[in-house]
């Protein structure tokens, strides 16, 4: 299907990268160890999306499409059984809207801000799956979350958003931390330069634990790499928490090598230089200029700093074959579905799978499901279903207006998103899953009684909004160290201290147990989330073997 969804994007106008003949081109990633990722510069996500939004504009000209721009969907309205519609808030007036339908199809993307710093949107949220959840929908594999490995280290507690330099990076960025100590300490002192350290002096970490995959090792394996450095504490900036990606080398080997396409079989270094970052700025200038702008440092000359932060979440709403959650007429796509990745998430499957969902799979299934409605006419939204749905969403909408509490909504969503990082992070056991437990019921309790949020009912205001999404973060939390908990094993994303192997040549990496997990952990909700009942879907492999792969 892959060669379809280029196809289709190519045909939407998106810009991916050719070679010489004009052929469309590809590059490695993470994780792989050929070339066979479609690329746009460093933007492929960016151009996909203007692609789909491009397209999806011309069919609202065409009046195919009624576009509803700024509601956010607040509920869904089963009638017998069917989701037959939903209650939306229209964000800029406050209104609450009915809207009626033969089916629903959720798309509202990951729940990574659950950790309340992450690289996604600051509006990305979890309202809509969670909603549905609650209404009958299960909830897969919570625990599966990727962290990927390349972003811009946090600065300190002020910060609300984290941002993402991209995986290309590593195509041709080193990944390194000082060898000694003392250099860790005098460069965070500000008494040596990075450039100031040998090759000697320098520990590329990837290069030497993985020889195979180097620095393209899956990100789960990359961010828990550079975790286990900077515990040791060899991170290189004040916080602690960041490491090296260099460019040095493959400026050297670019500009060796255009020096001699230019003819020059003696180029000064002064020149391989200018030549290898001219090369780099082709491939990667954009995400260069990001990085300088972020961090006030130019990343030709000093190596960049990354460091892990939350991504993207494997796990989402259950859905069968067709996208069907487990409530009828009720589908699930994208991010926010659980389906295709399993435990992890390798670079450029997201938008894979989204639009392998969205273009070519619910076409053909939702219109199986609406032939059985072909004669049912307008759903009506008048029913006692929608009465009860509406007032639910008002009533708590008016709970948070009149709370007149003592904290604002971020002050909750900061401590969440800190028991979920230390506690519910990128290393889990037991001990801690247990306590993020009763601390994420225990902020939850808390948010309830205490809440403020400023602003009125009628009107634009984003607290209003982020009270219901950070409402819903508290439940979805706590289901998803109870997951984590419940998945005694280490399991891509997932990564459990007490489940590594111990010996052999892949001693202290991440143990799977096949025998007992080998399932989809699908949660069905019972009121409050430590209630919530698992389901396994057993998952059977027929035509490819169940295995372990090995990065070394
Ligand atoms: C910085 C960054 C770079 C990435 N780069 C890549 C890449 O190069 N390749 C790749 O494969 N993947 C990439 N990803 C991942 C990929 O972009 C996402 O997984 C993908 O965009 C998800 O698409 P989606 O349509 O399912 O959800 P989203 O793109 O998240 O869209 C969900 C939409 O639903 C809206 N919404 C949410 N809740 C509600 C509600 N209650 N009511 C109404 N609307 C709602 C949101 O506002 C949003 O517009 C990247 C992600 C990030 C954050």
């Amino acid at each position: 299907m892959s060669g379809n969804i280029i196809d289709q994007c190519v045909a939407q106008g998106v810009p991916f990268a050719r070679d010489y003949g004009g052929l469309l081109d590809n590059r490695s990633f993470g994780g792989v160890l050929v070339s066979r990722t479609f690329y746009a510069k460093g933007q492929t996500g960016q151009q996909l999306l203007l692609g789909a939004y491009a397209a999806m504009n011309r069919q609202i000209a065409r009046g195919k499409i009624t576009m509803h721009n700024r509601h956010e969907m607040l509920d869904v309205v089963k009638v017998d059984g069917k989701a037959r519609g939903i209650i939306a808030r229209n964000l800029i007036t406050g209104e609450i809207e009915r809207h009626s339908a033969h089916a629903v199809v959720i798309a509202t993307g990951g729940y990574g801000n659950v950790y309340f710093l992450s690289t996604n949107a600051m509006g990305s949220n979890a309202t809509a799956a969670w909603k549905i959840h609650k209404k009958g929908a299960f909830f897969a594999n919570p625990c599966y979350t990727q962290i990927h490995p390349t972003c811009i280290p946090r600065s300190g507690d002020y910060q609300s958003k984290l941002t993402l330099m991209s995986e290309s990076l590593r195509n041709d960025g080193r990944i390194w931390v000082p060898k000694n100590m003392e250099d860790v300490m005098a460069i965070r002192e500000g008494r040596k330069k990075p450039t100031d350290l040998s090759e000697e002096e320098r520990d590329y970490y990837l290069e030497r634990r993985y020889p195979a995959f180097g620095n393209l090792v899956p990100r789960d394996v990359a961010s828990r790499a550079a975790k286990e450095r900077c515990d040791a504490g060899y991170g290189v900036n004040a916080t602690g928490e960041a490491v090296y990606l260099d460019f040095k080398t493959a400026i050297n080997r670019y500009g060796t090598e255009q020096a001699l396409l230019h003819g020059d079989h003696n180029p000064s270094a002064a020149k391989i230089i200018k030549l290898g970052e001219q090369v780099i700025e082709e491939k990667y200038g954009n995400l260069f200029q990001m990085y300088e702008k972020i961090v006030d440092e130019n990343p030709y000359k000093t190596p960049m700093m990354i460091y892990p932060a939350t991504h993207y979440t494997m796990g989402g709403v259950w859905v069968d074959y067709n996208l069907m959650t487990t409530v009828d007429g009720l589908y699930c796509i994208g991010e926010a579905n659980f389906s295709d990745h399993g435990a992890n998430r390798l670079g450029a499957s997201a938008l894979m799978q989204g639009l392998a969902d969205g273009y070519f799979v619910l076409p053909y299934t939702i219109g199986d499901y609406l032939s059985d409605d072909i004669r049912t006419g307008e759903i009506a939204t008048d029913s006692a279903e929608f009465d009860q749905a509406e007032k639910e969403v008002k009533e708590r909408l008016d709970f948070f207006i009149n709370n007149k509490g003592t904290h604002s909504v971020d002050y909750f969503h900061k401590r969440l998103g800190k028991v979920m990082w230390d506690k519910v992070g990128m290393a889990r056991n037991e001990k801690q899953l247990k306590e993020a437990i009763v601390e994420i019921k225990e902020i939850r309790d808390e948010f309830w009684k205490n809440v403020k949020v400023p602003g009125s009912l009628n009107a634009f205001n984003q607290e209003l909004e982020k009270a219901g999404r950070v409402a819903d973060f508290l439940e979805l939390g706590e289901l998803f160290a109870k997951d984590a908990l419940n998945r005694n094993e280490s399991c891509g994303g997932h990564f459990r201290e007490e489940s590594v192997e111990l010996d052999g040549p892949q001693k202290g990496e991440a143990k799977r147990n096949d025998k007992d997990y080998a399932y989809v952990a699908a949660w069905e909700y019972k009121g409050e989330p430590s209630e919530a009942v698992l389901h396994k879907e057993e998952l059977e492999f027929k035509d490819i073997e169940l295995k372990t792969r090995s990065y070394k």
